[in-house]
């Protein structure tokens, strides 16, 4: 076979099957390359109000209704019940110390809990990737993509149009295509970025973690255990477990996301080059969290990923560009990623589809990704270097919970523009009051005194009433989503 495509993605997850489907109902020969075949396993599950905005946004644009209802919990459980999910209210943490059960003050002085919708209906959600790329990819398929799941790249000549050599995984078949664009859509793989010997930009950043991950069956619910402990929930503004529920350590965090199948992925995020121990011995040290984990079964292998940030400069050719989560890694911390891969499948297609390969559209693409990923490391990182304190870590979070919100809000007044960087990082009167911020948290100065001053500097866009001393940690009306 020796195809002749338009356009070749090289990633069938989430990124690349929407991009495929989005550039095939728009009359594009498109092929859609993995090495692995649906349905898989994938990490990154947890929404955000942000991901969900461009989601409803892409299916609004792209006449695609099935996108617009997974968008929010409520249409995603009436319309497609069977591609699996879970309910997100907010953002839940809870601070544990090495050796000591898990205990709270009535004032919340060891949890935060952050509102991120107004109710169940329209929660977001986390996505069971095995399902959502599953169904995103059938989709695709249906469109007239053509599938190359099971093929993995074997070779590039990069004389136009770009000729690919795939080999078949499983009966090691040969084959190669021809396609005038090519997209590395590999996420942390950066296969295309690889092949082709580039190497990530070794300018350093701030955020250094490792992680280990798995799904676990049977896990019982941390909201039932902290009532069955007497650790009040009373003035919780959503369940603990309708949450991306972070439990934050001595040593890094471990985040649990529960959905509707019975299923929980877990993961051990550490800030140090290599992870010491597993994550049974991390959970092990922590009483509470032992008892939890007794009953849960592994159903799944278990991930690791040892300091796995890094940047590609993401074009890499005429008409070879990498999406921002192929030319990216950051970190699990702020659960980013989805709305991050979902705002590079807008730029894409709007880039290719309305540009081609003018240079200004090319230089556009990469200085607003790279803008973002830099403005999401200042945040991650602060969050990580003071970690250990918790209401300085507690602080940390609001702090870039800030900027979410602000852009959630911008969307909603002025709709999408996959122009603007996420977060508001090219706002610059916010930049430098945020970057101000996030210098004296890692500062110094008292934790009470930086957070009173973040409490005054965050004023003119604290319209969620973060920071309130009064509600004892438990934030239930930063919802944007209604
Ligand atoms: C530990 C961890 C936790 C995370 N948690 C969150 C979270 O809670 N929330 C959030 O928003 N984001 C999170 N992220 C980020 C999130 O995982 C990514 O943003 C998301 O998975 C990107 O999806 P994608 O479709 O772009 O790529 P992927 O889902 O990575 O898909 C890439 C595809 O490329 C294929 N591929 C790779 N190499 C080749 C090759 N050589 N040939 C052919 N095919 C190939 C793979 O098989 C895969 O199917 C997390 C990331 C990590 C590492």
């Amino acid at each position: 076979m020796n195809a002749a495509y338009d356009v070749a993605i090289v990633g069938s997850g989430f990124s690349g099957s929407l991009l495929a489907t989005i550039l095939a109902e728009r009359g594009r020969r498109v092929a859609l390359i993995d090495r692995q075949r649906h349905p898989r396993f994938a990490v990154g599950e947890s929404s955000t109000p942000l991901a969900d905005a461009i989601l409803r946004h892409l299916g609004e644009q792209y006449g695609r209704p099935d996108w617009v209802n997974l968008s929010a919990y409520g249409s995603w459980k009436d319309t497609m019940p069977t591609v699996s999910c879970g309910l997100k209210r907010g953002f839940a943490y809870y601070r544990h110390h090495r050796r000591q059960p898990y205990w709270d003050s009535h004032d919340h002085d060891s949890s935060l809990l952050v509102s991120a919708s107004r109710s169940d209906q329209a929660g977001d959600t986390h996505w069971y990737r095995p399902d959502v790329d599953h169904y995103f990819h059938q989709q695709a398929i249906k469109a007239g993509v053509a599938d190359l799941t099971g093929w993995q790249l074997s070779g590039l000549d990069t004389a136009s149009p770009y000729r690919i050599g795939l080999h078949h995984v499983q009966h090691h078949h040969q084959q190669s295509i021809t396609a005038d664009w090519l997209i590395d859509a590999s996420g942390p793989a950066a296969a295309v970025a690889r092949l082709l010997g580039r190497r990530p930009i070794g300018q350093p950043i701030r955020t250094r973690t490792s992680s280990t991950w798995m799904h676990v069956k049977g896990l019982p619910g941390w909201s039932d255990w902290l009532c069955r402990h007497d650790i009040g929930c009373d003035d919780d503004p959503f369940d603990a477990d309708a949450a991306a529920v972070h439990h934050v350590l001595d040593q890094g965090w471990i985040w649990c996301l529960r959905f509707d199948n019975g299923i929980t992925s877990v993961g051990w995020t550490s800030p140090t080059q290599t992870l010491c121990g597993t994550l049974e011995s991390t959970i092990d040290d922590y009483p509470s969290l032992r008892q939890l984990f007794s009953g849960a079964i592994p159903c799944t292998d278990i991930y690791q990923a040892e300091q796995f940030q890094r940047r590609f400069d993401p074009i890499l050719g005429p008409r070879c560009l990498m999406t921002p989560t192929a030319a990216f890694t950051l970190d699990p911390l702020h659960s980013t990623g989805i709305a991050v891969g979902l705002v590079g499948v807008a730029r894409l297609a709007d880039l290719m589809l309305n540009h081609g390969d003018e240079n200004s559209a090319l230089d556009q693409y990469r200085k607003l990704i790279q803008t973002e990923f830099l403005w999401l490391d200042e945040f991650v990182g602060t969050a990580y270097s003071v970690m250990p304190d918790f209401s300085r870590f507690s602080a940390a979070c609001q702090w870039f919970m800030l900027a979410a919100i602000a852009c959630e809000e911008q969307i909603q007044r002025s709709g999408f523009d996959c122009r603007r960087c996420l977060y508001n990082a090219d706002n610059t009167a916010m930049r430098d009051v945020m970057r101000g911020g996030n210098r004296d948290l890692r500062g110094p100065r008292m934790t009470a005194e930086v957070t009173k001053s973040l409490r005054k500097s965050a004023m003119p866009f604290n319209t969620a009433g973060l920071f309130n001393p009064d509600v004892a940690n438990r934030f239930a009306y930063t919802a944007t989503k209604s």
